[in-house]
């Protein structure tokens, strides 16, 4: 099912599914016992942008931590489990909104009644992850290697078994850091059924090739009109997770605000330390919740004109600044000024 006709699940406050908004997630990667260091992280997520936060709970330890945690955050969390059921219900009887579990690694069948048992009682949904690194050795070998088919088959037969102890409240997530199985994968699997979906690369890698796969897998994905949710994976701080996740959402016109920067790619006629000055804007902007673009062009020839589709412009040439709102020079300024008189006019954009 395409976003607009997935089921609405409710994870604490917020609701996905059905047509709502894509929301944004990260994980700790604080240790989750480290209730402070958890609680300061997911604080800065928070303020960051991200929607609903993932904790790994390793260990009986880190369940317990949940409920302290959870008293010192505004967002929902997400407990993820691995192995061992009894995890899995600890961190619902200590409050996680939701629990991420793969049932192929829960155990019999049992187990994950008894974890089954303590969502339904109190309505937190399940995610079900599959994972191209974890693809029961069946379907490798029925599909004569990890292939999407595969996972697709394995995503299903673990809802299956959900639906079958009688409950439905759930999230789908199959993931591969292979970006075009991940790609196909989702095709097939949103035929397949109307459980929202949670979308990512995982072992995306570094910040760098972690951004290109990112937002070139959830960009394949997403305008399909597939998928409730996102994660980019990266390998570094959480923060760029966010930052990321939120610009892939607005390059596809799936959520407004945000300031984007646009930035001129130099060239011979570049008569300022461009690059320098595109970074120090692209840095200014993150505090700022309008939603227009600003431009920042190398010279005073072609920048106007270039500039022409943005809101606000700043352009520079041998020492002299221009100030440019949607294509027209408005002020000439020392090139020193550039930065603090473009501050200046988003402070008072729109007052
Ligand atoms: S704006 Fe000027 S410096 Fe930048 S690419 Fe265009 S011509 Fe070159």
């Amino acid at each position: 099912m395409s976003r607009a006709n997935t089921r609405v699940v409710k994870i604490g406050d917020r609701v996905i599914g059905g047509g709502n908004p894509i929301l944004i997630q990260s994980m700790t990667n604080t240790k989750t016992e480290d209730v402070e260091a958890t609680v300061k992280q997911i604080q800065a997520l928070t303020e960051a942008g991200c929607d609903i936060i993932r904790c790994a709970v390793p260990t009986m330890e880190a369940a317990k931590a949940l409920s302290e945690i959870k008293k010192q955050i505004s967002i929902p969390l997400v407990a993820d489990i691995h192995f061992d059921y009894r995890l899995a219900i600890a961190a619902i009887e200590n409050g996680a909104d939701k629990i991420r579990i793969n049932p192929g690694n829960i155990g019999s069948r049992d187990r994950i009644q008894a974890v089954v048992d303590a969502a339904k009682e109190r309505q937190i949904p399940i995610r079900v992850g599959v994972n191209s690194g974890s693809l029961e050795k069946e379907l490798v070998e029925k599909y004569n290697g990890v292939t999407a088919e595969g996972l697709v088959e394995s995503a299903l037969d673990k809802v299956r078994i959900i639906e079958e102890m009688g409950y439905d409240n759930l999230v789908i997530s199959i993931k591969s850091s292979d970006v075009m199985m991940c790609a196909k994968a989702h095709e097939l699997i949103t035929n397949q059924t109307d459980h929202p979906l949670h979308v990512g690369i995982t072992e995306a890698g570094t910040l760098y090739s972690g951004n290109i796969k990112s937002a070139v897998g959830l960009g394949i994905i997403l305008y399909q009109g597939i998928g409730d949710t996102i994660r980019v994976s990266l390998t570094g701080d959480p923060l760029e997770e966010i930052k990321s996740a939120k610009r892939i959402l607005k390059t596809l016109g799936l959520r407004k605000g945000g300031i984007e920067v646009v930035s001129c790619p130099t060239c011979g006629r570049t008569q300022i330390d461009l690059i320098g000055l595109a970074n120090q804007v692209e840095t200014l902007v993150q505090s700022y919740d309008l939603d227009i673009k600003v431009a920042v062009m190398g010279c005073v020839v072609n920048g106007p004109g270039e500039a022409k589709e943005a809101d606000l412009g700043v352009a520079g040439g041998k020492g002299v600044g221009i100030l440019i709102k949607k294509g027209e020079i408005v002020k000439k300024v020392p090139e020193s000024e550039l930065l603090s008189v473009l501050k200046d006019e988003l402070d008072h954009w729109g007052k």
